[in-house]
């Protein structure tokens, strides 16, 4: 990895413009509306991850390690 770019000649990633300060990373409270919308659409576009169909591992919640080791 290089030195990472100043940070005056970030650039507003929506529309291409010089950041304002105020809006960083973006150049206005707009573009950072459309980034931010663009990013729920984009989680919400992710698939849920398929469950392994086995069930061959629970998740280390079934065992009865944790018994007697609430009091002392
Ligand atoms: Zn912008």
């Amino acid at each position: 990895m290089a030195s990472p770019p100043p940070l005056s000649s970030a650039k507003c990633p929506i529309c291409g413009r010089p950041t304002e300060q105020a809006y960083r990373p973006f150049c206005s409270r707009r573009c950072a509306d459309v980034d931010l919308s663009r990013w729920l659409r984009g989680a919400y576009a992710i698939p849920d991850q398929v469950e392994s169909e086995d069930g061959d591992a629970p998740a280390a919640d079934a065992s009865g390690s944790e018994t007697s080791d609430g009091r002392s």
